[in-house]
C-alpha cells in the first residue's frame, strides 16, 4: 500500500510562532502546486499514476484508492486541526464509521454505544455489525454511572460517544469516558460532528480516534457527501491504529474521491468564519425561543440553565450551531413548525451555510422510533445557517404563530 505524505504536521509557516486555527486551515496540505506554481492545488482526477521504473514513484502515489494528493491534501489538513497523527477520507461520515469499527472490532467484541446519537451509527452498528457477532449496549451520556456499569472488562472493545448528541444536545465529559475506556483496555471513539474541530478537539481530552461526517460542517455548503476518521497516537493489537484504519481503508476502499475531497478541503479552509457565524446566531436563536410562549423547552449548551452548560464552556471553545426546542403544544405543534418556514428548509442533515429544520422523530431517527433510543414527538431540531438572524428569527416567529392558529 502506498503511504503518501499524509502525517499532520501542519505545514503553514508562521516564523517560531506555531501557526493558529485558521491559519493551518488553510495551509495545512494545501501548499501551491509545485509544478505550476497554482495557488489552490489541482484536483486529480486521476485513478492512476505513471511509474518511471517498476514500483517507482514520483510523489508515493500509485492508485487512487491506495492514496491520491487531492484527499491526502484534505486529510493531511483535517489532521492538523484535530491534532491527530493522521486523517483518512471516506466517501461518506457511515463508511467512515464502518472502516474504523471493522479496523478494530473482532467477533465477539462488544461496543459501549451513546444512545443520543446519530441513527445512522445506531443502525450500523446494530444492523450491520450485529449479525458479525459484534454487540453493543446504549447508554444515557451524562450518567458516568451507567457508563462504567456497561463497560464489559475483556469483550469491551470500543466506547463510542457523541458530543454533543443528536439530536438532544446533551454534554459528556470526554476525559471521564476515555478514563473508564483505557481501564477497560478499549478505544473512545468521539463522533466530532456537531463541534468540528473549532469548537472541541476530543484527541487532546483523551479519546483515540474522531470521526467526522464532512457532509456537514466541514463541507459546510451542503453540496458534498463525505466521512473522515482522524487517529492519534493510539496502539491496537500491537500495531499502530493508524495501519489498521489505513488498511481499511485500502482494502475494503470506501474513499472519497478527488472531486469530493477537494469540496470539503475547500468548505474547511472557512471553517472558523463560518462556526462563528453559526454559533453567534444560534445563541441568539436559543436566548428568543426560551420566551416564546409556543416552547416548552430549549435545549442549547450556550444556554446557562442547560445541565451541561459548565462542561462545554470547559472542554468546547463555543456552543455550535444546532438548537433543539419542545413545543408546549406536543407533536401536532412540532410538526406545523417543521412545515411552516419558509427560510428554514424542511430537511435532513445539517452544518450547511443555508438553515435548515428536522422534526428528528419521523426523519433523522425514525429508524429508532419505538425504540428506548427513540426521540421525543414534540421535538424540532434547528441547523442555525449564517443567513441574517433577524430574517432567521421572523421565519421562526411565523411558524409558531403557525402552530398556535
Ligand atoms: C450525518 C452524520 C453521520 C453520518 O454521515 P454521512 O456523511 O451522512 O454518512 C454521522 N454522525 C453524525 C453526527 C452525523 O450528523
Amino acid at each position: 500500500m502506498t503511504t503518501a505524505s499524509t502525517t499532520a504536521a501542519a505545514s503553514a509557516t508562521t516564523g517560531t510562532r506555531t501557526p493558529g486555527f485558521t491559519t493551518t486551515a488553510v495551509h495545512a496540505g494545501q501548499e501551491p502546486d509545485p509544478l505550476t506554481g497554482a495557488v489552490i492545488p489541482p484536483i486529480y482526477q486521476t485513478s492512476t499514476f505513471a511509474q518511471d521504473e517498476i514500483n517507482v514513484l514520483r510523489a508515493g502515489h500509485e492508485y487512487s484508492r491506495g492514496s491520491n494528493p487531492t484527499r491526502s491534501g484534505f486529510e493531511q489538513q483535517l489532521a492538523a486541526l484535530e491534532g491527530g497523527r493522521r486523517g483518512f477520507a471516506f466517501a461518506s461520515g457511515i463508511a467512515a464509521e464502518d472502516a474504523l469499527l471493522r479496523a478494530v472490532l473482532r467477533p465477539g467484541d462488544h461496543i459501549v454505544l451513546g444512545a443520543d446519537g446519530y441513527g445512522g451509527t445506531n443502525r450500523l452498528i446494530t444492523k450491520v455489525l450485529a449479525p458479525w457477532e459484534i454487540g453493543s449496549t446504549p447508554v444515557d451520556i451524562t450518567d458516568l454511572d451507567a457508563v462504567a456499569a456497561a463497560v464489559r472488562p475483556g469483550s469491551t472493545r470500543v466506547l463510542w460517544l457523541e458530543t454533543p448528541s443528536n439530536p438532544l444536545l446533551g454534554i459528556a465529559d470526554v476525559a471521564a469516558w476515555a478514563q473508564f475506556a483505557h481501564d477497560a483496555g478499549a478505544l473512545l471513539v468521539v463522533d466530532n460532528t456537531f463541534a468540528s474541530p473549532y469548537l472541541q478537539t476530543p484527541l487532546a481530552l483523551g479519546a483515540d480516534a474522531v470521526v467526522h461526517s464532512t457532509t456537514k460542517y466541514i463541507g459546510g455548503h451542503s453540496d458534498v457527501l463525505g466521512g473522515a476518521v482522524v487517529v492519534g497516537d493510539a496502539a491496537w493489537r500491537d500495531a499502530p491504529l493508524t495501519d489498521a484504519v489505513g488498511f481499511q481503508q485500502f482494502a475494503a476502499g470506501a474513499v472519497a474521491g478527488p472531486q469530493d475531497s477537494y469540496l470539503a478541503a475547500r468548505g474547511l479552509k472557512t471553517l472558523s468564519l463560518r462556526m462563528e457565524r453559526h454559533q453567534a446566531s444560534a445563541q441568539t436563536i436559543a436566548e428568543w425561543l426560551l420566551e416564546r410562549p409556543e416552547v416548552a423547552h430549549v435545549l442549547y449548551p450556550g444556554l446557562p440553565g442547560h445541565p451541561g452548560h459548565e462542561l462545554a464552556a470547559a472542554q468546547m471553545r463555543g456552543f455550535g450551531g444546532m438548537v433543539s426546542f419542545r413545543l408546549a403544544g406536543g407533536e401536532a405543534a412540532a410538526r406545523t413548525v417543521a412545515e411552516s418556514t419558509e427560510l428554514y428548509s424542511l430537511s435532513v442533515s445539517l452544518g450547511g451555510v443555508e438553515s435548515l429544520v428536522c422534526y428528528p422523530s419521523e426523519m433523522t431517527h425514525a429508524s429508532v422510533k419505538g425504540t428506548p433510543l427513540a426521540v421525543p414527538a414534540d421535538l424540532v431540531r434547528l441547523s442555525v445557517g449564517i443567513e441574517d438572524v433577524e430574517d432567521q428569527l421572523a421565519d421562526l416567529e411565523r411558524a409558531l404563530a403557525a402552530a398556535t392558529a
